[in-house]
């Protein structure tokens, strides 16, 4: 198995969760991966680490069966920092990963996104809508490079027969993740552990829905042994806004730390859900693990991992 993007967050949890079902091979340029991430199985024989730029050319000689193409920069500021990186990741990447798929007549799975709906004007978002996205916003750079993606994925499919599932992944979250990031999780426990105001932009009644990385992880694995070529939910339906959230992560940390209201980034979807029908029906998925639980296990990685 390949995975792309193997130092990331995601993509290290997929590496855990294959390991002992495949011999990987990881790939990842370390552009917002971290090596740290997996650490632990530089040493495993069956893990075989690539410090590859996909977007460049480069080879592989084993024969794979399976990809997991994981390669991307995922938070607003990292893709608002690498633009270029992130569009050439999402396009030349993709159809470097899409070529192996079909010389080796191996089965790929690509990482899509929640963002391919943009600001949605559907609610909860089925897999069905076209999305309502600003290909020249700020996060263009990502919502086009990820629905290019999938328009690539379904080419390779249709004329190549490419073996091919669509991952669209709504917000996710849990260790490993960067605690500079940028993200609204990591940056509330992060601020809370450094008894610092809370960053609110907006008036913090946007709504995302929050899902913990083991159910991603489980959802991931069940479309890639499944059937369908098509785009799928992988999210969890549980709605709640970002005041909620903030709320939430008090409770755990205990702490009270003020809130400091910032300036909303432009196009910042105002409400996001996962229609998740076709999971439930098709991949017997839904994620099953509170937000309590997963952010309690979120809050006390970061505390674990603190100082380094
Ligand atoms: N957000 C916030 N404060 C922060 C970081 C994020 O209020 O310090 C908001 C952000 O504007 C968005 C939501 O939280 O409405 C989720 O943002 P995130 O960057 O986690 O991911 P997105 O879903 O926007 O890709």
């Amino acid at each position: 198995m390949i995975i792309t993007g193997v130092a990331g967050f995601i993509g290290s949890h997929l590496a855990d969760y294959f390991i002992d079902e495949f011999d990987i091979i990881g790939i990842d340029n370390l552009s917002t991966g971290n090596i740290k991430n997996i650490d632990h199985l530089l040493n495993n024989k069956r893990f075989n680490f690539l410090k590859i730029d996909i977007t460049r050319s480069f080879k592989i000689d084993e024969k794979i069966d399976s990809i997991l193409h994981f390669a991307s920069p995922a938070s607003p500021v990292d893709y608002l920092l690498k633009p270029l990186e992130t569009l050439r990741v999402g396009s030349i990447g993709t159809e470097n990963i899409l070529k192996i798929s079909t010389a080796n007549k191996a089965k790929i799975l690509v990482a899509s996104t929640s963002e391919v709906y943009g600001d949605p004007k559907e609610h909860p978002q089925k897999e069905t809508y076209f999305g309502n996205v600003n290909p020249v916003g700020p996060r263009g750079v990502y919502d086009e490079a990820k629905r290019y993606l999938e328009a690539l994925t379904t080419a390779y499919k249709n004329f190549y027969n490419a073996d091919v599932r669509i991952a669209r992944i709504f917000n996710t979250y849990g260790p490993r993740m960067r605690i500079n990031d940028g993200r609204a999780i990591p940056n509330f426990i992060n601020q809370l552990i450094n008894n610092k105001n809370l960053t609110v932009y907006g008036n913090g009644k946007q709504t995302r829905s929050f899902c913990y990385i083991d159910d991603t992880i489980e959802g991931i694995s069940k479309l890639l042994k499944s059937n369908y070529k098509e785009p799928v939910n992988i999210g969890n339906p549980n709605e709640i806004t970002i005041l909620q959230l903030i709320d939430y992560i008090k409770k755990i940390s205990e702490k009270n730390c003020s809130v400091s209201y910032k300036k909303l980034p432009i196009n910042d979807p105002k409400r996001r859900k996962p229609d998740i029908s076709i999971a439930k029906k098709i991949i017997h998925w839904e994620p099953k693990i509170p937000i309590e639980i997963g952010l309690l296990k979120t809050y006390n990685y970061y505390i674990e991992n603190k100082n380094e």
